[in-house]
């Protein structure tokens, strides 16, 4: 298979109503999609990525009217949720409808539907008469791709096409919810943070922490985001001097490291937390290129975006302990 890159929506398309899969850009990263109604379509998503079968995809839909087609919406807060975020990186767990096959959902009875915001993937979802399951472009337990050039490092000859949509806005993957009798819950932290939830509905949110054995988070292994490189958190100036023998990469949130020595990754010189989300991805692949031994962090503050790269570094670095 030839991957091409472009921004051709019709051609697209084209491919997605034969089956293929097409790399698309979103507001939070480059997804891998295919027709969610289609099995055989969906079962490349799996084998392009390695994707074991437990973990459930996320359904991409065009707009709010779709909803009801692919789930059932008993809870007016999904609409509240709905009006308020979308498109945007929010995913939201509902009962499915029987039209979504079990593949996509893993065997479960539940489907996690969004709507993305980028303008080429709203364009290409308006060509289409299906919704676009879609996981995140790379191998399975990688970091997210956030540009074309990330997603063709990785799938390059698997994928048909790459729609190249520029860099994504925000660099991590959506916030999944899900609504419980004793109210909504959090299964992943991502692009919309809790405080914006806990605004829009007025009541707290439960955060599910996440582990490789927990049902309630399938597919949210605490293992993930492997940049192929240990990594190691805490106070990097610390941790420099205990790892001093070794090449040393240093993913940065305002720490002024002066040592030629050491390879720096800066996420946000002002400590912006948008910034370092935006960044997360870029960093952890960058230093494959630098050839480290080693990826030193520091905890972000455990607030807004922070929240969600500290996840990511956590399992970043438990990747390479397991
Ligand atoms: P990805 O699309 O790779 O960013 O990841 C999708 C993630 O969404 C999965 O790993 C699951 O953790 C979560 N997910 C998808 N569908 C469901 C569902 N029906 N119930 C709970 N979590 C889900
Ligand atoms: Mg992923």
């Amino acid at each position: 298979m030839i991957t091409k890159t472009g921004t051709d929506i019709e051609c697209a398309a084209a491919l997605l109503r034969n089956g293929e899969t097409v790399s698309i850009p979103t507001e939070t990263v480059y997804g891998l999609s295919a027709n969610a109604l289609n099995e055989s379509a969906v079962l490349k998503i799996f084998e392009q990525k390695n994707r074991p079968a437990f973990d459930p995809l996320i359904v991409h839909i065009k707009c709010k009217d779709e909803l009801e087609k692919y789930a059932i919406v008993e809870n007016k807060r999904v609409w509240k949720l709905a009006e308020a975020f979308w498109p945007g990186p929010l995913s939201i767990v509902l009962p499915k409808k029987d039209v979504i096959p079990d593949l996509v959902t893993s065997g479960l009875e539940t489907v996690a539907l969004r709507i993305p915001n980028h303008p080429l993937t709203l364009n290409l979802l308006e060509k289409i008469d299906f919704p676009l399951a879609a996981p995140s472009a790379n191998l399975f337990g990688s970091a997210s791709p956030t540009c074309a050039e990330h997603v063709l490092d990785q799938l390059d000859g698997k994928v048909s096409y790459v729609l190249d949509g520029g860099e994504t806005k925000l660099g991590l993957e959506s916030t999944i919810v899900r609504f419980t009798s004793s109210g909504p819950e959090v299964l992943r932290l991502g692009g919309l943070t809790i405080e914006q939830l806990e605004d829009a509905l007025g009541e707290n949110i439960n955060i599910i922490r996440s582990s490789s054995s927990n049902p309630e988070a399938p597919g949210m292994l605490s293992a993930h985001y492997n940049p192929g490189i240990p990594v190691i958190m805490g106070n990097i100036n610390e941790n420099r001097k205990k790892f001093g023998h070794k090449k040393i990469g240093a993913l940065t949130f305002g720490a002024d490291i002066q040592d030629e020595n050491v390879a720096s990754f800066e996420l946000s010189s002002t400590q912006d937390l948008e910034e370092a989300a935006r960044n997360l991805f870029k960093g952890l692949r960058y230093f494959r290129k630098k050839n480290v031994d080693i990826i030193l962090a520091d905890w972000l503050p455990e607030k807004g975006l922070g929240r969600a790269v500290n996840d990511r570094l956590r399992r970043a670095a438990v990747a390479n302990y397991t």
